[in-house]
């Protein structure tokens, strides 16, 4: 994955009047252009600066010295520097390897960087009020004379504030500015302290405190990566709390990156508990203002550390001494869509351009991280016991082909037995079942016609908590029809297969006396939503979660006892390069909620395959076995981590100029020393968006340059404007 890395330079170049600078836009363009320094100005490579181009004012970035090709006359001037802090070097070297590894521009990697435009204005000073003394014709309303008695202890405050503190409303204060008893003045917001690194953490055990002092060693010595690898609850989030903490001590700022915000209501608590400080967050949530504000404060180092999403990665650190990736083989990590980057991997190269330190922490590390523990490039940490001597939960297999089943049910009695006897004791069940909404597919019991997405080749599929058909790949959604749409035939629609919402209405039927709570990402709409359902569980308000991955991952329920998996086989149908291993990393992960403290766990898999390797591996405990196996039909199959993988999607809403553009890059295929083209065929997802979609997979050994190749290859073919073509360099999607 990684390959040179250049060494960060120190120096920064400052340009005066009459230089010639590139400035990168954040646009998807070739690359960077010139403009002058107009006389008055310096600029620094790295200044965020405005620019005109075309009709538009843009920000930039001053990427260095011009490149000539253009003449002075025709140059126009930066129009101003921005008041924020340089990007720092570091985060413009990685802006290109990012760009040049993920086959995208520059520019398109900027606009990642420059997330909150907004943060490059000057910020709006805060206005707030004190009182002075009263002209004495003043007339002294009661209302007026709550505020000048907030205000008697000589805070400034703003005007919702003297609202809230005051009991009054706005007009009243702005009544007493127009007679004089108060003035305004501006104030800087005060920051709250921040994380702080001397709070106690816990007694580690023998093992943790190994752990932890390896990372908080390497923390000063340079670039490293660490594998943090321990089992469900044995401890790697304290664990690597003690990279945080030596990380803060040092002064520098960390990053950890998460999968999944709804995974972070119970890590923030917990961070906070250990810091007595929140961190800053960073996800697709948050509103401008907190964008502005966040993005400012990480650029201005007054925020030290930041929980994020992969998009976190792309923030202006000026200091950075540590990134942690938690849940590392999370597919979460990979973006598919503009510039397909996998976080978890960039985060590794831009701890090697920072020449810092990085934790890689999961209970399944991926492949590509095991083959890096392998070939020495990472160091493995394992932590192989529960803390506080929790057991590891047993597992047993339920095969559904001896489970006698009547129709619409899918709990086999093994399964339901389970339940009653859990609820029975007072503890915690949860019932897991990868698929959201009621029933995958919908279908006409008069003529057998299926309801499908109009603008994808998928189907619709049930949600009844909405009265809806909704397409998961692209959003389209219309009420349940009272009629076939096809032939007309009344009340005959029909549902197939189970949803989590159509298990809920089975195990209400079947259980009517317990208490239970969906947990889908349709239920758990944002952090909120899922903070309260995380207050629900551990007040035991709920004996049974039904829920998809969304519960799968992360929590830690003290009275969750146990698992069920209504269904293990869903994710290995599909066959594509990681299906055994995904589904082995999803099943391990949610078996490992059940029985995180005293209370002994049980896990129970339903499956049709029981002698698959996945549900034997499972069954067996046997990891690392699992792992070995996988690795080795990798290998025979020369895919990755043994191989290089780039994707090319070609779309358009036009079919045949879709192929014949397809074909026209497959005449033009890189050749080469074990270099293949496989394709062009039609995407399993041939239609998707409205759009027909044809793939090329381009597949060459590690030690080829891949995306040096494929964007050669993309740039000796000219296609047709009506197409796109979508790059994407070590895919995880094969649809
Ligand atoms: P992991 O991240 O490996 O799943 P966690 O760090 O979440 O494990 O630990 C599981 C639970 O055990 C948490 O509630 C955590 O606070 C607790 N725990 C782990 N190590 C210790 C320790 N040394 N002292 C006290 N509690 C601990
Ligand atoms: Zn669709």
């Amino acid at each position: 994955m990684i390959e040179k890395f250049k060494s960060v330079s120190p120096v920064q170049r400052l340009y005066g009047p009459d230089d010639r600078i590139a400035v990168l836009l954040p646009l998807p363009l070739a690359g960077a252009y010139d403009y002058l320094v107009p006389s008055g100005m310096t600029v620094a490579a790295g200044s965020f600066v405005a620019v005109s181009f075309g009709r538009r004012e843009l920000f930039g970035v001053v990427w260095g010295s011009g490149s000539g090709d253009v003449d002075a006359q025709k140059l126009k001037p930066i129009l101003q520097v921005c008041p924020v802090p340089v990007l720092p070097s570091v985060s413009r070297e990685f802006v290109d390897w990012v760009a040049a590894y993920t086959v995208h521009s520059a520019g398109a990697v900027l606009r990642m960087v420059m997330s909150a435009p907004d943060a490059l204005k000057p910020p709006k000073p805060r206005v707030a009020y004190t009182s002075v003394p009263a002209p004495p014709e003043i007339r002294l309303t009661s209302a007026r004379e709550r505020v000048l008695e907030v205000l008697a202890d000589g805070t400034p405050r703003s005007i919702a504030e003297l609202v809230r503190d005051a009991g009054v409303g706005a007009p009243v204060v702005k009544g007493l500015l127009q007679a004089g008893a108060v003035q305004a003045v501006e104030t800087v917001i005060e920051q709250p302290p921040g994380p702080d690194w001397q709070c106690p953490g816990p007694v580690l055990s023998r093992e943790q405190s190994d752990a932890a002092d390896y990372l908080r060693k390497a923390v000063t010595g340079g670039f490293g990566v660490a594998v943090l690898d321990g089992v469900p609850g044995s401890g790697k989030t304290e664990v690597y709390f003690e990279a945080i903490a030596e990380t803060l001590k040092q002064g520098q700022q960390v990053l950890v990156l998460l999968p999944e915000i709804a995974l972070g209501a119970q890590w923030l608590s917990r961070f906070q508990v250990r810091f007595g400080a929140p961190p800053a967050q960073w996800h697709s949530d948050l509103n401008r203002v907190q964008r502005r504000r966040t993005w400012r404060a990480v650029a201005e180092g007054r925020e030290s550390v930041v929980v994020g999403a992969r998009s976190a990665l792309f923030l202006p650190f000026p200091n950075l001494g540590l990134i942690v990736v938690d849940e590392e083989h999370e597919m979460a990590f990979k973006q598919d869509d503009g510039v397909a980057y996998h976080a978890r991997d960039m985060a590794v190269v831009r701890a090697n351009l920072g020449a810092i330190s990085i934790v890689l922490a999961s209970a399944t590390p991926s492949l590509e991280t095991v083959a890096n523990v392998r070939n020495r490039r990472y160091s493995r940490l394992k932590l192989p016991k529960r803390h506080g001597g929790a057991t590891v939960p047993s597992i047993a297999i339920v095969d559904l082909r001896a489970a006698v089943s009547s129709r619409g049910s899918w709990l086999a009695p093994e399964m339901c037995d389970a339940l009653t006897q859990t609820a029975a004791e007072g503890s915690q069940s949860l019932l897991f079942l990868n698929r959201r909404g009621y029933a995958p597919l919908t279908l006409c019991r008069a003529c057998g016609h299926r309801l499908r997405c109009p603008s994808c080749t998928a189907w619709l599929v049930e949600h009844r908590l909405l009265s809806r058909l909704q397409c998961h790949h692209c959003g389209y959604s219309v009420p349940v029809p009272k009629a076939c749409p096809e032939c007309g035939a009344a009340d005959s629609l029909a549902a197939c297969g189970p949803g989590v919402e159509r298990l809920a209405e089975e195990f209400e039927a079947t259980f009517p006396e317990l208490r239970y709570t969906l947990a889908t990402s349709d239920t758990l709409t944002g952090p909120r939503a899922a903070a309260e359902l995380v207050r629900r569980i551990e007040a035991h308000e709920v004996d049974v979660i039904i829920g998809t991955q969304i519960v799968a991952k992360g929590y830690h329920f003290p009275l969750l006892t146990l698992v069920g998996v209504v269904d293990a086989d869903i994710g290995l149908a599909g066959g594509d390069l990681r299906a055994a291993e995904r589904t082995y990393q999803l099943l391990y992960q949610v078996a490992g909620r059940a029985g995180r403290e005293q209370r002994r766990g049980k896990v129970l898999v339903q499956t049709h395959i029981p002698d698959h390797p996945v549900i034997k591996a499972l069954s067996g405990g046997d990891r690392n076995a699992f792992l070995a196996a996988e690795d080795e039909a990798r290998r025979e199959a020369g895919m990755p981590p043994f191989s290089r993988l780039v994707a090319l999607i070609v779309s358009g809403s036009d079919e045949s100029t879709v192929e014949a553009s397809a074909r026209k890059l497959a005449r033009v295929a890189p050749a080469g020393d074990g270099i293949r083209v496989l394709g062009p065929a039609p995407a399993p997802m041939s239609f998707l968006r409205r759009r027909h979609r044809w793939r090329l997979l381009l597949k060459t050994p590690k030690n080829v340059n891949a995306s040096a190749l494929a964007r050669k290859w993309l740039g000796s073919c000219r296609l047709v404007n009506s197409v796109r073509v979508q790059i994407d360099v070590d895919p995880y999607n094969f649809l």
